[in-house]
């Protein structure tokens, strides 16, 4: 460990906030191993801070025009646009993503600022004249006040700008929770949002661990909880925000089954899970951790898996010529590593195995190569769980039926696809299917901002998905104005005990 140069403080009111609980955790760079960073952790009070800087800041940009609002973030999206790079080192430094998927995350996440900068079409009421006589009806939809975001690690930038864009684009103001182990990513766009204009007190940060998420998940003046994060923390976010009273989406973890048919294009088909497995050492809740053959194709498509997962680079994140950076702690690597030890006495075959790997000159840092596992049971613990790493199994069926069972047996359902040149078959799949995403010969089916994003069963508690369409619903509340405006003519209609009927 060398010397630590850079404390990372909470961000209320506008401004910088030193953290004054006296507790703090450190923030290591993965591909060394090094803390380079001591993060503050919010006390009670300084979570509460926070909330009553949101609540003051709600009176006015509550109240404030659409067009204040998506001026601001008309603003921001230049300055995230013109800062992208920045971003990414920073996401670099504290994940250890390679730049180019950093800058890829950092894209993802503008493209929900656009959607907010257009916010004025999906906030557009609904209004039925002369429903009954002289009698307007108008549906419209109203901010809820101080909404909370606690987001995970493996998108430091991106899953913050799933959420608060189209909460404060809807008018609502915004507590930010990130992940410790990478926090510097979200004070940056908080010191954006700051210069693009938006008023003090709409978008805060706090840092912090257990202490700082339960106060967001009991204070009063908290409306509604957005979680992204493992399936046991978003079980327990979603109990207990609800036992609140709060309005609660909380996205869980993942197991994303690809499958392939006897006709799919195998190259096409090993290039993809290939890239969907490993990318972001497989630290995404859409990679593929699962690859179902069905019929004769296993052999040669775990062949062809092979022989391009031996050729994937590791390194450093901030060296170009790297394609898959270390984990995110010494702890995860190991955890991971534990998957492959025990995979042969789980009844697997160990094509290849990437414990032990290391990368020159970063003896430190959290390395793990790239893993392999075949014929995987259903029953093995590296196919139960989610392993969050570089670890791919391939289990083998007969029949499209049998996989397809197979996947909605997993008691996960975020993302899965399927590979083939057959339509009806694929067709069949979109519709058969038990998951919230759903690629045919696309592996990572993230949806584009527009539509929105979300798993079913243990991958998702609540309602709503995120961004698109529901994000715009979840961060509102409809309201139904029904008005009459009498004609001077009219006689006065006297008194009528009967339930109002419309004529
Ligand atoms: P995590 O659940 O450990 O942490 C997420 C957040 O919850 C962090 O801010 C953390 O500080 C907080 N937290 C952790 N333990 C807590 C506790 N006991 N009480 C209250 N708060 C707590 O997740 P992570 O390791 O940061 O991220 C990886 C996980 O996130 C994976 O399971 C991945 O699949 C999932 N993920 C899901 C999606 C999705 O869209 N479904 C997207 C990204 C990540």
């Amino acid at each position: 460990m060398t010397g630590t140069t850079k404390t990372v403080h909470h961000w209320i009111g506008g401004k910088s906030v030193e953290g004054t609980s006296g507790n703090q955790g450190p923030v290591t760079d993965p591909a060394t191993g090094e803390v380079t960073t001591r993060v503050a952790f919010a006390s009670v009070d300084e979570v509460d801070a926070a909330v009553a800087a949101a609540k003051d800041a709600y009176a006015s940009w509550g109240l404030s025009s659409l067009s204040k609002r998506t001026a601001v973030l008309f603003k921001f999206r230049a300055l995230l646009d013109a800062h992208r790079d920045e971003i990414a080192e920073l996401i670099t430094a504290e994940h250890g993503k390679v730049h180019s998927d950093a800058l890829g995350e950092v894209a993802r996440g503008l493209e929900i600022v656009d959607l907010a900068c257009g916010i004025t079409v999906q906030l557009k009421g609904e209004l039925s004249t002369e429903v009954a006589s002289r009698v307007d009806v108008s549906s419209i939809r109203q901010p809820l006040g101080v909404v909370a975001g606690i987001t995970p690690f493996n998108f430091p930038a991106m899953v913050p700008m799933w959420m608060f864009p189209i909460a404060i684009a809807c008018g609502n103001t915004f507590v930010l929770k990130p992940s410790e182990k990478d926090p510097s990513a979200s004070l940056k766009l908080a010191e954006l949002l700051a210069e693009a204009g938006l008023p003090d007190g709409v978008f805060n940060v706090v840092h912090g661990d257990k202490v700082a998420v339960d106060r967001l998940l009991e204070h009063p003046d908290v409306a509604a909880v957005s979680f992204v994060g493992s399936t046991p923390i978003a079980r327990y976010i979603h109990t207990t925000a609800s036992a609140n009273g709060k309005r609660v989406q909380a996205l869980g973890g993942a197991k994303n089954h690809m499958l392939v048919l006897p006709d799919a294009d195998l190259d096409a088909a090993a290039d993809a899970a290939v890239s969907a497995a490993y990318g972001s050492a497989g630290e995404r809740c859409m990679a593929i951790s699962a690859v179902v053959a069905v019929g004769a194709v296993g052999d040669e498509l775990v062949a062809k898996i092979k022989d391009r997962a031996e050729k994937i680079k590791i390194g450093p994140g901030n060296d170009p010529s790297s394609e898959m950076g270390p984990l995110i702690t010494a702890a995860h690597r190991d955890k991971v590593a534990s998957y492959v030890h025990g995979a042969a006495a789980d009844g697997c075959e160990v094509v290849l195995d990437g414990t032990g790997h290391t990368v020159e000159g970063f003896d430190g840092g959290h390395w793990i190569g790239l893993s392999l596992l075949d014929h995987v049971p259903t029953s093995a613990q590296a196919y139960r769980d989610e392993i969050f790493g570089p670890v791919l199994s391939v289990l083998r069926v007969d029949t499209y039926e049998e996989g397809v069972a197979l996947i909605n047996a997993s008691p996960f359902g975020n993302g899965t696809a399927i590979f083939t040149r057959d339509g009806g078959a694929a067709r069949r799949f979109q519709l058969e299917v038990e998951a919230g995403m759903v690629g045919v010969n696309v592996p990572i089916p993230v949806p584009v901002g527009y539509h929105s994003f979300g798993g079913w069963k243990d991958s998702l508690f609540g309602d709503h998905h995120i961004y698109g369409n529901d994000g715009t619903h979840f961060y509102t509340r409809g309201k139904v104005v029904t008005t009459r405006w009498p004609d001077p003519s009219d006689t006065p209609a006297g008194v009528d005990l009967g339930f109002p009927r419309n004529h």
